[in-house]
Protein backbone atom coordinates (compact mmCIF):
# COMPACT_ATOMS: atom_id res chain seq x y z
CA UNK A 1 0.00 0.00 0.00
CA UNK A 2 1.23 3.65 -0.89
CA UNK A 3 0.53 5.91 2.05
CA UNK A 4 -0.26 8.65 -0.76
CA UNK A 5 -3.42 6.18 -1.77
CA UNK A 6 -4.38 5.55 1.82
CA UNK A 7 -7.12 6.86 4.23
CA UNK A 8 -5.34 7.63 7.02
CA UNK A 9 -5.65 10.82 8.59
CA UNK A 10 -3.11 11.70 11.40
CA UNK A 11 -4.12 14.25 14.03
CA UNK A 12 -1.16 16.30 15.52
CA UNK A 13 -3.05 17.91 18.19
CA UNK A 14 -5.19 15.40 21.32
CA UNK A 15 -8.71 14.99 20.68
CA UNK A 16 -10.05 17.04 24.03
CA UNK A 17 -12.98 14.16 24.21
CA UNK A 18 -10.35 11.78 24.41
CA UNK A 19 -9.15 10.68 28.57
CA UNK A 20 -7.48 7.43 27.44
CA UNK A 21 -4.41 6.91 26.14
CA UNK A 22 -5.90 4.02 23.28
CA UNK A 23 -8.36 6.37 22.71
CA UNK A 24 -6.41 9.55 22.35
CA UNK A 25 -3.78 7.58 20.03
CA UNK A 26 -6.52 5.86 17.35
CA UNK A 27 -8.11 9.08 16.95
CA UNK A 28 -4.84 10.84 16.35
CA UNK A 29 -3.26 7.84 14.60
CA UNK A 30 -6.33 7.82 11.94
CA UNK A 31 -7.79 4.07 13.17
CA UNK A 32 -11.60 5.45 14.13
CA UNK A 33 -13.94 8.09 13.71
CA UNK A 34 -16.92 8.09 16.09
CA UNK A 35 -20.19 8.49 14.27
CA UNK A 36 -22.04 8.86 17.92
CA UNK A 37 -21.42 7.89 21.55
CA UNK A 38 -19.68 4.39 21.43
CA UNK A 39 -20.15 3.63 18.18
CA UNK A 40 -17.08 3.92 15.74
CA UNK A 41 -16.38 3.82 12.15
CA UNK A 42 -13.30 1.70 11.65
CA UNK A 43 -10.58 3.33 9.24
CA UNK A 44 -8.57 1.26 6.71
CA UNK A 45 -5.25 0.93 9.31
CA UNK A 46 -7.92 0.39 12.18
CA UNK A 47 -9.74 -2.36 10.60
CA UNK A 48 -6.37 -4.38 9.59
CA UNK A 49 -5.82 -4.77 13.17
CA UNK A 50 -9.33 -5.74 14.05
CA UNK A 51 -8.98 -8.33 11.48
CA UNK A 52 -5.97 -9.93 12.30
CA UNK A 53 -7.18 -9.82 16.10
CA UNK A 54 -10.04 -12.01 15.15
CA UNK A 55 -7.74 -14.13 12.63
CA UNK A 56 -5.83 -14.90 15.88
CA UNK A 57 -9.31 -15.97 17.74
CA UNK A 58 -10.40 -17.78 14.53
CA UNK A 59 -7.63 -20.15 14.52
CA UNK A 60 -7.59 -21.23 18.29
CA UNK A 61 -11.15 -21.36 18.14
CA UNK A 62 -11.19 -23.42 15.27
CA UNK A 63 -7.99 -25.62 16.81
CA UNK A 64 -10.56 -26.58 19.54
CA UNK A 65 -13.06 -27.95 17.24
CA UNK A 66 -14.99 -24.44 17.33
CA UNK A 67 -17.41 -24.21 14.63
CA UNK A 68 -18.28 -20.54 13.21
CA UNK A 69 -21.78 -19.66 12.43
CA UNK A 70 -23.79 -16.05 11.61
CA UNK A 71 -25.99 -15.51 14.79
CA UNK A 72 -28.82 -12.44 14.15
CA UNK A 73 -28.47 -9.19 15.55
CA UNK A 74 -32.25 -8.38 15.70
CA UNK A 75 -33.49 -11.12 17.91
CA UNK A 76 -37.09 -11.51 18.73
CA UNK A 77 -38.30 -10.54 22.12
CA UNK A 78 -40.34 -13.92 22.63
CA UNK A 79 -37.00 -15.90 23.12
CA UNK A 80 -35.69 -13.72 25.80
CA UNK A 81 -39.19 -13.73 27.63
CA UNK A 82 -38.99 -17.90 27.60
CA UNK A 83 -35.58 -17.06 29.24
CA UNK A 84 -36.68 -15.10 31.97
CA UNK A 85 -34.35 -12.05 30.69
CA UNK A 86 -36.42 -9.77 28.53
CA UNK A 87 -37.50 -7.93 32.42
CA UNK A 88 -34.40 -8.31 34.16
CA UNK A 89 -31.89 -6.76 31.21
CA UNK A 90 -32.59 -3.59 32.12
CA UNK A 91 -31.75 -0.01 30.31
CA UNK A 92 -28.81 -1.62 28.52
CA UNK A 93 -30.30 -3.55 26.10
CA UNK A 94 -32.03 -1.81 22.77
CA UNK A 95 -35.44 -2.72 22.42
CA UNK A 96 -37.19 -1.87 19.00
CA UNK A 97 -40.54 -2.81 17.41
CA UNK A 98 -41.27 -3.32 13.35
CA UNK A 99 -44.20 -2.62 11.80
CA UNK A 100 -46.53 -4.90 13.59
CA UNK A 101 -45.30 -3.75 17.06
CA UNK A 102 -43.56 -7.10 17.18
CA UNK A 103 -40.81 -6.40 20.01
CA UNK A 104 -37.53 -7.23 19.10
CA UNK A 105 -33.39 -6.39 20.63
CA UNK A 106 -30.17 -5.70 19.04
CA UNK A 107 -28.13 -8.72 21.16
CA UNK A 108 -26.41 -7.83 23.96
CA UNK A 109 -25.01 -11.40 24.02
CA UNK A 110 -26.68 -14.41 21.93
CA UNK A 111 -27.69 -17.39 24.62
CA UNK A 112 -30.89 -16.98 23.88
CA UNK A 113 -30.60 -17.15 20.06
CA UNK A 114 -28.07 -20.29 20.19
CA UNK A 115 -29.65 -22.20 22.78
CA UNK A 116 -32.86 -22.23 20.64
CA UNK A 117 -31.01 -23.57 17.39
CA UNK A 118 -29.35 -25.98 19.49
CA UNK A 119 -32.55 -27.27 20.99
CA UNK A 120 -33.79 -27.18 17.32
CA UNK A 121 -31.21 -29.32 15.69
CA UNK A 122 -29.85 -31.15 18.06
CA UNK A 123 -31.70 -34.55 19.19
CA UNK A 124 -28.94 -37.42 20.53
CA UNK A 125 -25.95 -37.11 22.75
CA UNK A 126 -24.26 -37.98 19.63
CA UNK A 127 -24.22 -34.51 18.10
CA UNK A 128 -22.42 -33.77 21.76
CA UNK A 129 -19.94 -31.84 21.93
CA UNK A 130 -20.85 -28.53 20.13
CA UNK A 131 -18.95 -25.82 20.39
CA UNK A 132 -20.22 -22.80 18.18
CA UNK A 133 -19.22 -19.29 17.95
CA UNK A 134 -19.22 -16.44 15.85
CA UNK A 135 -17.57 -12.68 15.91
CA UNK A 136 -20.23 -10.08 15.52
CA UNK A 137 -21.24 -6.31 16.58
CA UNK A 138 -22.89 -6.60 20.03
CA UNK A 139 -25.23 -3.53 21.40
CA UNK A 140 -25.88 -1.94 24.75
CA UNK A 141 -26.51 0.71 26.04
CA UNK A 142 -23.61 1.60 28.14
CA UNK A 143 -24.58 4.14 31.04
CA UNK A 144 -21.16 5.37 30.81
CA UNK A 145 -20.03 4.51 26.99
CA UNK A 146 -16.56 5.87 27.38
CA UNK A 147 -12.76 5.44 26.57
CA UNK A 148 -13.68 4.88 22.69
CA UNK A 149 -13.32 1.47 22.20
CA UNK A 150 -13.20 0.23 25.27
CA UNK A 151 -17.00 0.74 26.95
CA UNK A 152 -18.88 1.11 22.98
CA UNK A 153 -22.33 0.45 22.69
CA UNK A 154 -21.52 -1.07 19.66
CA UNK A 155 -18.66 -3.09 20.05
CA UNK A 156 -17.18 -6.32 18.42
CA UNK A 157 -17.31 -9.75 19.93
CA UNK A 158 -15.99 -13.24 19.72
CA UNK A 159 -18.58 -15.25 21.57
CA UNK A 160 -18.55 -19.14 21.78
CA UNK A 161 -21.20 -21.36 23.07
CA UNK A 162 -20.52 -24.72 24.22
CA UNK A 163 -23.32 -27.68 24.73
CA UNK A 164 -22.22 -31.04 26.31
CA UNK A 165 -24.09 -33.54 27.08
CA UNK A 166 -22.28 -34.43 30.79
CA UNK A 167 -19.83 -32.13 33.62
CA UNK A 168 -16.78 -33.85 32.78
CA UNK A 169 -17.70 -32.71 28.96
CA UNK A 170 -18.67 -29.26 30.38
CA UNK A 171 -15.50 -28.80 32.10
CA UNK A 172 -13.25 -30.18 29.26
CA UNK A 173 -14.69 -27.31 26.64
CA UNK A 174 -14.49 -24.89 29.23
CA UNK A 175 -10.68 -26.14 30.07
CA UNK A 176 -10.19 -26.02 26.53
CA UNK A 177 -11.76 -22.64 25.59
CA UNK A 178 -9.61 -21.37 29.23
CA UNK A 179 -6.19 -22.70 27.25
CA UNK A 180 -7.32 -20.95 24.09
CA UNK A 181 -8.06 -17.27 26.13
CA UNK A 182 -3.90 -17.55 27.18
CA UNK A 183 -3.05 -18.58 23.74
CA UNK A 184 -5.11 -15.74 21.76
CA UNK A 185 -3.54 -12.99 24.33
CA UNK A 186 -0.44 -14.46 24.09
CA UNK A 187 -0.29 -14.38 20.42
CA UNK A 188 -1.53 -10.95 20.40
CA UNK A 189 1.08 -9.93 22.49
CA UNK A 190 -0.23 -8.58 25.62
CA UNK A 191 0.63 -9.38 29.08
CA UNK A 192 -2.28 -10.54 31.17
CA UNK A 193 -3.87 -12.17 33.83
CA UNK A 194 -6.66 -14.27 34.09
CA UNK A 195 -8.83 -14.04 37.42
CA UNK A 196 -11.76 -15.52 39.06
CA UNK A 197 -14.59 -13.28 38.88
CA UNK A 198 -18.58 -12.53 39.44
CA UNK A 199 -20.81 -14.01 36.41
CA UNK A 200 -23.25 -10.72 36.09
CA UNK A 201 -26.10 -10.93 33.89
CA UNK A 202 -25.25 -13.77 31.86
CA UNK A 203 -25.96 -15.58 35.43
CA UNK A 204 -24.78 -19.44 35.83
CA UNK A 205 -23.55 -20.62 39.06
CA UNK A 206 -20.39 -23.15 37.81
CA UNK A 207 -17.87 -20.86 38.60
CA UNK A 208 -16.26 -17.69 35.63
CA UNK A 209 -12.57 -16.55 34.71
CA UNK A 210 -11.88 -13.10 33.49
CA UNK A 211 -8.97 -12.14 31.35
CA UNK A 212 -7.74 -9.42 32.04
CA UNK A 213 -4.77 -7.61 30.23
CA UNK A 214 -2.93 -5.97 33.30
CA UNK A 215 -2.70 -1.52 32.85
CA UNK A 216 -3.09 1.17 35.13
CA UNK A 217 -5.98 2.62 33.26
CA UNK A 218 -7.98 -0.46 33.86
CA UNK A 219 -11.45 -0.21 34.96
CA UNK A 220 -11.14 -3.51 36.83
CA UNK A 221 -9.41 -4.00 40.43
CA UNK A 222 -8.31 -7.40 40.67
CA UNK A 223 -6.03 -8.95 43.62
CA UNK A 224 -3.67 -11.65 42.95
CA UNK A 225 -1.33 -13.88 45.62
CA UNK A 226 2.06 -13.63 44.64
CA UNK A 227 2.90 -16.41 46.41
CA UNK A 228 0.48 -18.87 44.35
CA UNK A 229 -1.95 -18.29 41.34
CA UNK A 230 -4.65 -16.84 43.11
CA UNK A 231 -6.22 -14.16 41.13
CA UNK A 232 -9.63 -12.79 41.18
CA UNK A 233 -11.62 -9.44 40.51
CA UNK A 234 -12.08 -7.28 43.68
CA UNK A 235 -15.63 -7.57 42.95
CA UNK A 236 -15.62 -11.52 43.68
CA UNK A 237 -12.23 -12.07 45.68
CA UNK A 238 -13.93 -13.89 49.02
CA UNK A 239 -12.92 -12.64 52.19
CA UNK A 240 -12.30 -13.96 55.63
CA UNK A 241 -13.07 -12.37 59.14
CA UNK A 242 -10.26 -10.71 60.58
CA UNK A 243 -10.21 -9.58 64.03
CA UNK A 244 -9.09 -6.42 65.29
CA UNK A 245 -9.39 -5.87 68.91
CA UNK A 246 -11.47 -4.10 70.50
CA UNK A 247 -10.89 -0.53 71.85
CA UNK A 248 -10.23 -0.33 75.59
CA UNK A 249 -11.43 3.03 76.04
CA UNK A 250 -14.74 1.61 75.07
CA UNK A 251 -14.79 -1.41 77.69
CA UNK A 252 -15.79 1.31 80.40
CA UNK A 253 -18.40 2.93 78.38
CA UNK A 254 -22.09 1.97 78.15
CA UNK A 255 -25.39 2.28 76.60
CA UNK A 256 -26.72 5.31 74.76
CA UNK A 257 -23.56 7.70 74.35
CA UNK A 258 -24.25 11.54 73.05
CA UNK A 259 -22.56 12.10 69.54
CA UNK A 260 -24.42 15.01 68.29
CA UNK A 261 -23.85 15.97 64.30
CA UNK A 262 -22.16 13.03 63.50
CA UNK A 263 -22.47 12.11 60.42
CA UNK A 264 -20.00 9.82 59.12
CA UNK A 265 -17.75 6.89 60.67
CA UNK A 266 -14.89 9.24 60.66
CA UNK A 267 -16.86 11.91 62.86
CA UNK A 268 -18.13 8.97 65.34
CA UNK A 269 -14.80 7.87 65.55
CA UNK A 270 -13.36 10.76 66.30
CA UNK A 271 -15.69 12.06 68.80
CA UNK A 272 -15.93 8.62 70.87
CA UNK A 273 -11.49 8.35 70.49
CA UNK A 274 -11.79 5.31 69.17
CA UNK A 275 -10.93 3.45 66.13
CA UNK A 276 -13.30 2.81 63.36
CA UNK A 277 -13.16 -1.04 63.66
CA UNK A 278 -14.66 -0.61 66.89
CA UNK A 279 -17.79 0.54 64.53
CA UNK A 280 -20.01 -0.94 62.55
CA UNK A 281 -21.61 0.90 59.51
CA UNK A 282 -25.54 0.26 58.85
CA UNK A 283 -26.39 0.74 55.41
CA UNK A 284 -29.94 0.85 53.95
CA UNK A 285 -30.64 -0.63 50.96
CA UNK A 286 -33.34 -1.00 47.79
CA UNK A 287 -33.15 -4.01 45.53
CA UNK A 288 -36.35 -3.46 43.23
CA UNK A 289 -39.39 -2.90 45.48
CA UNK A 290 -37.80 -3.88 49.03
CA UNK A 291 -35.93 -2.55 51.59
CA UNK A 292 -33.28 -4.29 53.61
CA UNK A 293 -29.86 -3.41 55.78
CA UNK A 294 -26.14 -4.44 55.60
CA UNK A 295 -23.69 -3.88 58.36
CA UNK A 296 -20.08 -4.39 58.10
CA UNK A 297 -17.24 -2.77 60.22
CA UNK A 298 -16.70 0.79 59.91
CA UNK A 299 -13.41 0.65 58.35
CA UNK A 300 -14.48 -1.58 55.09
CA UNK A 301 -16.58 -1.17 52.08
CA UNK A 302 -19.84 -3.00 51.38
CA UNK A 303 -19.57 -4.97 48.17
CA UNK A 304 -22.76 -4.56 46.58
CA UNK A 305 -22.13 -7.20 43.81
CA UNK A 306 -21.97 -9.82 47.01
CA UNK A 307 -25.02 -8.21 47.91
CA UNK A 308 -26.79 -8.26 45.02
CA UNK A 309 -25.88 -12.06 45.04
CA UNK A 310 -26.66 -13.09 48.31
CA UNK A 311 -29.97 -10.88 48.82
CA UNK A 312 -30.82 -10.94 45.00
CA UNK A 313 -30.19 -10.90 42.09
CA UNK A 314 -32.05 -7.30 41.82
CA UNK A 315 -33.16 -5.85 38.41
CA UNK A 316 -32.15 -2.02 40.58
CA UNK A 317 -29.76 -2.05 43.56
CA UNK A 318 -29.68 1.14 44.95
CA UNK A 319 -28.52 2.89 48.55
CA UNK A 320 -32.05 4.39 50.40
CA UNK A 321 -32.25 7.65 49.72
CA UNK A 322 -32.30 9.58 53.20
CA UNK A 323 -36.12 10.64 52.97
CA UNK A 324 -36.60 6.86 52.54
CA UNK A 325 -34.65 5.81 55.74
CA UNK A 326 -36.29 8.31 57.83
CA UNK A 327 -39.50 7.27 56.65
CA UNK A 328 -39.01 3.36 56.92
CA UNK A 329 -36.63 3.56 60.36
CA UNK A 330 -38.06 6.84 61.69
CA UNK A 331 -34.38 7.76 62.20
CA UNK A 332 -31.80 10.10 59.86
CA UNK A 333 -29.36 8.06 58.36
CA UNK A 334 -26.38 8.69 60.33
CA UNK A 335 -27.54 7.59 63.50
CA UNK A 336 -29.09 3.87 62.14
CA UNK A 337 -27.96 0.84 63.61
CA UNK A 338 -29.40 -2.85 64.12
CA UNK A 339 -31.60 -2.79 67.28
CA UNK A 340 -34.70 -2.43 67.24
CA UNK A 341 -35.34 -2.60 63.54
CA UNK A 342 -38.97 -4.47 62.70
CA UNK A 343 -38.58 -7.89 62.12
CA UNK A 344 -40.04 -8.12 58.24
CA UNK A 345 -37.06 -6.08 57.56
CA UNK A 346 -33.62 -8.34 56.80
CA UNK A 347 -30.50 -7.55 57.77
CA UNK A 348 -27.46 -9.20 56.47
CA UNK A 349 -24.10 -9.26 58.43
CA UNK A 350 -20.90 -9.32 57.01
CA UNK A 351 -18.67 -12.67 58.86
CA UNK A 352 -16.55 -9.72 60.81
CA UNK A 353 -19.83 -7.68 62.28
CA UNK A 354 -20.94 -11.51 63.62
CA UNK A 355 -17.13 -12.28 65.22
CA UNK A 356 -17.14 -8.57 66.62
CA UNK A 357 -16.07 -8.74 70.27
CA UNK A 358 -17.73 -5.70 71.08
CA UNK A 359 -19.59 -3.03 68.52
CA UNK A 360 -20.51 0.50 68.27
CA UNK A 361 -23.18 1.06 66.48
CA UNK A 362 -26.21 3.76 65.13
CA UNK A 363 -28.72 4.06 68.32
CA UNK A 364 -31.29 4.86 66.07
CA UNK A 365 -32.11 7.81 67.57
CA UNK A 366 -30.88 11.21 66.65
CA UNK A 367 -27.79 12.26 67.58
CA UNK A 368 -27.21 8.83 69.84
CA UNK A 369 -24.95 5.77 69.48
CA UNK A 370 -24.77 2.68 71.65
CA UNK A 371 -21.79 1.14 72.47
CA UNK A 372 -20.58 -2.29 74.09
CA UNK A 373 -23.18 -3.69 71.54
CA UNK A 374 -22.73 -7.83 70.43
CA UNK A 375 -24.22 -9.22 67.56
CA UNK A 376 -26.27 -12.42 68.21
CA UNK A 377 -26.95 -11.17 71.77
CA UNK A 378 -28.43 -7.29 71.42
CA UNK A 379 -29.32 -8.00 67.73
CA UNK A 380 -30.06 -11.22 65.77
CA UNK A 381 -28.88 -10.62 61.52
CA UNK A 382 -31.39 -12.47 59.40
CA UNK A 383 -27.69 -13.43 57.56
CA UNK A 384 -24.63 -13.31 58.25
CA UNK A 385 -22.27 -13.80 55.19
CA UNK A 386 -19.22 -11.77 53.02
CA UNK A 387 -20.26 -8.69 51.94
CA UNK A 388 -17.18 -6.36 52.02
CA UNK A 389 -15.04 -5.57 49.73
CA UNK A 390 -11.31 -7.00 49.85
CA UNK A 391 -8.56 -5.10 50.56
CA UNK A 392 -4.46 -5.40 49.60
CA UNK A 393 -2.26 -6.97 52.35
CA UNK A 394 -5.10 -9.72 53.25
CA UNK A 395 -4.00 -13.08 53.13
CA UNK A 396 -4.37 -14.64 50.34
CA UNK A 397 -7.16 -17.81 51.00
CA UNK A 398 -5.55 -20.22 49.48
CA UNK A 399 -1.99 -19.74 50.86
CA UNK A 400 -2.40 -16.80 53.18
CA UNK A 401 0.48 -15.00 51.01
CA UNK A 402 -0.61 -11.69 50.56
CA UNK A 403 -3.23 -10.09 48.29
CA UNK A 404 -1.35 -6.87 45.93
CA UNK A 405 -3.80 -5.15 44.29
CA UNK A 406 -3.40 -4.70 40.47
CA UNK A 407 -5.79 -2.68 38.01
CA UNK A 408 -7.00 -4.27 34.89
CA UNK A 409 -8.47 -4.51 31.17
CA UNK A 410 -11.26 -7.34 31.02
CA UNK A 411 -10.64 -8.39 27.45
CA UNK A 412 -12.61 -11.96 27.93
CA UNK A 413 -14.39 -13.97 29.96
CA UNK A 414 -15.42 -17.72 30.30
CA UNK A 415 -18.62 -18.92 32.09
CA UNK A 416 -19.46 -22.29 33.15
CA UNK A 417 -23.71 -21.79 32.38
CA UNK A 418 -24.47 -25.36 34.00
CA UNK A 419 -28.43 -26.08 32.60
CA UNK A 420 -29.22 -22.34 33.19
CA UNK A 421 -30.46 -21.84 29.53
CA UNK A 422 -30.67 -25.27 28.25
CA UNK A 423 -33.73 -25.27 31.31
CA UNK A 424 -35.15 -22.32 31.10
CA UNK A 425 -35.01 -22.83 26.76
CA UNK A 426 -35.75 -26.66 26.93
CA UNK A 427 -32.52 -27.28 25.55
CA UNK A 428 -32.13 -31.27 25.51
CA UNK A 429 -30.79 -34.21 24.23
CA UNK A 430 -31.41 -38.38 24.47
CA UNK A 431 -28.67 -40.36 26.14
CA UNK A 432 -27.83 -43.68 25.41
CA UNK A 433 -30.72 -45.10 27.26
CA UNK A 434 -33.08 -43.07 25.40
CA UNK A 435 -33.71 -40.81 28.16
CA UNK A 436 -34.25 -36.75 27.86
CA UNK A 437 -31.51 -35.03 29.76
CA UNK A 438 -30.84 -31.19 29.64
CA UNK A 439 -27.67 -29.89 27.28
CA UNK A 440 -24.52 -27.91 30.04
CA UNK A 441 -23.51 -25.03 28.54
CA UNK A 442 -20.63 -22.56 28.40
CA UNK A 443 -20.35 -19.52 27.08
CA UNK A 444 -17.19 -17.38 26.32
CA UNK A 445 -16.57 -14.04 25.17
CA UNK A 446 -13.77 -12.03 23.83
CA UNK A 447 -13.90 -8.38 23.34
CA UNK A 448 -11.93 -8.17 19.75
CA UNK A 449 -12.53 -4.04 19.57
CA UNK A 450 -11.64 -3.72 23.42
CA UNK A 451 -8.92 -6.14 23.33
CA UNK A 452 -7.60 -3.73 20.15
CA UNK A 453 -7.77 -0.54 22.95
CA UNK A 454 -5.77 -2.77 24.91
CA UNK A 455 -3.20 -3.38 23.22
CA UNK A 456 -2.41 0.10 22.75
CA UNK A 457 -2.74 0.77 26.55
CA UNK A 458 0.46 -2.08 26.73
CA UNK A 459 2.30 -0.32 24.22
CA UNK A 460 3.23 2.99 23.42
CA UNK A 461 5.27 5.89 24.32
CA UNK A 462 5.13 9.58 24.03
CA UNK A 463 5.33 9.52 19.92
CA UNK A 464 2.49 7.10 19.38
CA UNK A 465 1.71 3.53 19.28
CA UNK A 466 3.96 0.29 19.74
CA UNK A 467 1.98 -2.25 17.73
CA UNK A 468 2.99 -5.95 18.39
CA UNK A 469 3.95 -7.15 15.03
CA UNK A 470 1.22 -10.26 14.86
CA UNK A 471 -1.54 -7.30 15.16
CA UNK A 472 0.10 -4.80 14.02
CA UNK A 473 -1.44 -2.91 10.84
CA UNK A 474 1.17 -3.41 8.55
CA UNK A 475 4.77 -4.79 9.40
CA UNK A 476 7.09 -2.25 7.75
CA UNK A 477 6.77 1.06 6.26
CA UNK A 478 9.34 2.11 3.41
CA UNK A 479 10.40 6.26 3.79
CA UNK A 480 11.82 7.65 1.59
CA UNK A 481 13.45 10.94 2.36
CA UNK A 482 13.09 12.86 -0.55
CA UNK A 483 11.48 12.09 -3.50
CA UNK A 484 13.95 14.56 -5.66
CA UNK A 485 16.39 12.01 -5.58
CA UNK A 486 15.92 9.22 -8.28
CA UNK A 487 18.34 6.44 -6.66
CA UNK A 488 16.02 7.11 -3.21
CA UNK A 489 12.84 6.51 -5.15
CA UNK A 490 13.81 3.71 -7.16
CA UNK A 491 15.38 1.82 -4.12
CA UNK A 492 12.43 2.24 -2.11
CA UNK A 493 10.18 1.13 -5.09
CA UNK A 494 12.71 -2.06 -5.43
CA UNK A 495 12.40 -2.35 -1.74
CA UNK A 496 8.99 -2.06 -1.52
CA UNK A 497 8.22 -4.50 -4.50
CA UNK A 498 10.48 -7.23 -2.69
CA UNK A 499 9.50 -7.29 0.43
CA UNK A 500 5.48 -7.04 -0.42
CA UNK A 501 7.02 -10.76 -2.93
CA UNK A 502 8.31 -11.64 0.20
CA UNK A 503 5.11 -11.49 2.27
CA UNK A 504 6.19 -8.95 4.66
CA UNK A 505 3.18 -6.31 4.66
CA UNK A 506 4.65 -2.93 4.03
CA UNK A 507 3.74 0.34 3.09
CA UNK A 508 5.62 3.38 1.33
CA UNK A 509 5.36 6.43 2.16
CA UNK A 510 5.47 8.13 -1.57
CA UNK A 511 3.89 11.36 -0.11
CA UNK A 512 5.95 14.51 -1.31
CA UNK A 513 6.09 15.36 2.46
CA UNK A 514 9.19 16.57 5.03
CA UNK A 515 11.44 13.63 6.06
CA UNK A 516 10.14 14.77 9.55
CA UNK A 517 6.32 14.59 8.67
CA UNK A 518 6.80 11.00 7.80
CA UNK A 519 9.17 10.24 10.51
CA UNK A 520 6.16 11.41 12.67
CA UNK A 521 3.45 9.82 11.65
CA UNK A 522 4.74 6.42 10.92
CA UNK A 523 5.71 6.89 14.80
CA UNK A 524 2.62 7.70 15.58
CA UNK A 525 0.61 4.59 13.61
CA UNK A 526 3.22 2.29 14.89
CA UNK A 527 4.67 0.53 12.29
CA UNK A 528 7.11 -2.16 14.10
CA UNK A 529 9.89 -1.80 11.40
CA UNK A 530 10.64 1.17 9.54
CA UNK A 531 12.82 1.27 6.96
CA UNK A 532 14.25 5.05 5.66
CA UNK A 533 16.04 5.84 2.25
CA UNK A 534 18.56 8.98 2.31
CA UNK A 535 20.62 10.31 -0.16
CA UNK A 536 23.65 10.16 1.99
CA UNK A 537 23.54 6.77 3.37
CA UNK A 538 22.75 5.54 0.24
CA UNK A 539 25.70 7.21 -1.26
CA UNK A 540 27.71 4.01 0.40
CA UNK A 541 25.18 1.30 -0.45
CA UNK A 542 23.25 1.77 2.83
CA UNK A 543 19.75 1.87 4.12
CA UNK A 544 18.54 2.22 8.29
CA UNK A 545 16.30 -0.21 9.28
CA UNK A 546 14.33 0.98 12.51
CA UNK A 547 12.36 -0.99 15.21
CA UNK A 548 9.91 1.12 16.91
CA UNK A 549 9.98 -0.74 20.24
CA UNK A 550 13.99 -0.67 21.26
CA UNK A 551 14.22 2.55 19.23
CA UNK A 552 17.28 0.77 17.75
CA UNK A 553 18.64 2.47 14.34
CA UNK A 554 21.44 0.12 11.95
CA UNK A 555 22.87 0.71 8.70
CA UNK A 556 22.18 -2.40 6.33
CA UNK A 557 22.67 -2.46 2.85
CA UNK A 558 19.93 -2.38 0.47
CA UNK A 559 20.00 -6.20 -0.49
CA UNK A 560 20.32 -7.10 3.37
CA UNK A 561 17.41 -4.78 4.65
CA UNK A 562 14.72 -7.52 3.12
CA UNK A 563 16.17 -10.56 4.06
CA UNK A 564 16.37 -8.85 7.81
CA UNK A 565 13.21 -7.57 7.87
CA UNK A 566 11.70 -10.83 6.53
CA UNK A 567 13.98 -12.92 9.23
CA UNK A 568 12.29 -10.29 12.31
CA UNK A 569 9.00 -10.79 10.75
CA UNK A 570 8.81 -14.34 10.70
CA UNK A 571 10.45 -14.63 14.37
CA UNK A 572 7.63 -12.63 15.73
CA UNK A 573 4.69 -14.22 14.13
CA UNK A 574 6.29 -18.05 14.94
P1 LIG B 1 -17.92 -5.08 31.50
O1 LIG B 1 -17.94 -5.64 32.90
O2 LIG B 1 -16.63 -4.46 31.14
O3 LIG B 1 -19.10 -4.22 31.21
P2 LIG B 1 -19.09 -7.53 30.72
O4 LIG B 1 -18.58 -8.41 31.79
O5 LIG B 1 -20.45 -7.02 30.78
O6 LIG B 1 -18.08 -6.31 30.53
P3 LIG B 1 -19.19 -9.78 28.92
O7 LIG B 1 -20.65 -9.97 28.86
O8 LIG B 1 -18.38 -10.70 29.74
O9 LIG B 1 -18.88 -8.25 29.32
O10 LIG B 1 -18.66 -9.69 27.42
C1 LIG B 1 -17.50 -10.35 26.94
C2 LIG B 1 -16.43 -9.36 26.56
O11 LIG B 1 -16.92 -8.33 25.71
C3 LIG B 1 -15.86 -8.63 27.75
O12 LIG B 1 -14.88 -9.40 28.38
C4 LIG B 1 -15.27 -7.38 27.11
O13 LIG B 1 -13.98 -7.64 26.61
C5 LIG B 1 -16.19 -7.13 25.94
N1 LIG B 1 -17.12 -6.02 26.23
C6 LIG B 1 -18.18 -6.03 27.07
N2 LIG B 1 -18.80 -4.86 27.06
C7 LIG B 1 -18.13 -4.08 26.18
C8 LIG B 1 -18.30 -2.73 25.72
N3 LIG B 1 -19.30 -1.98 26.15
N4 LIG B 1 -17.43 -2.25 24.80
C9 LIG B 1 -16.42 -3.02 24.34
N5 LIG B 1 -16.21 -4.29 24.74
C10 LIG B 1 -17.06 -4.81 25.65
MG1 LIG C 1 -17.55 -9.94 31.60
Amino acid sequence: MRVSQLLNPTLREVPAEAEVVSHQLMLRAGFIRKAAAGIYTYLPLGWKVIRKIEQIIREEMDVKGGQEVMLPIMQPAELWKESGRWDVYGPEMFRLKDRHNREFCLGPTHEEIITDLVRSEVRSYKQLPLLLYQIQNKYRDERRPRFGLMRGREFIMKDLYSFDKDLPGLLESYDKMYKAYERIFTRCGLTFRAVEADAGAIGGTGGTHEFMVLADSGEAAVVFCKECDYAANVEKAECLPRLVPTDDSLKVMNGEIHTPGTKTIDQVANILKINKTSLIKTMVYKGDDKYFVVLVRGDREINEIKVNNSLGPFVNLRMAQPEEVLSLLKCEPGFVGPIGIDNDIVIAADLEVAEMESLVCGANKKDYHLVNVKCGQDFVPTKTLDLRMVVTGEPCLKCKGKLQEARGIEVGQVFNLGKKYSESLKATYLDDKGHEQYCLMGCYGIGVSRTMAAAIEQNYDNNGIIWPMPIAPYHCIIVPVSLKDEEVVSTAEALYKELTELGVETVLDDRDERAGVKFKDSDLVGYPLRITIGKKTLAEGKVELNNRRTGEAQLVTAEDACALVKAIVDEALK
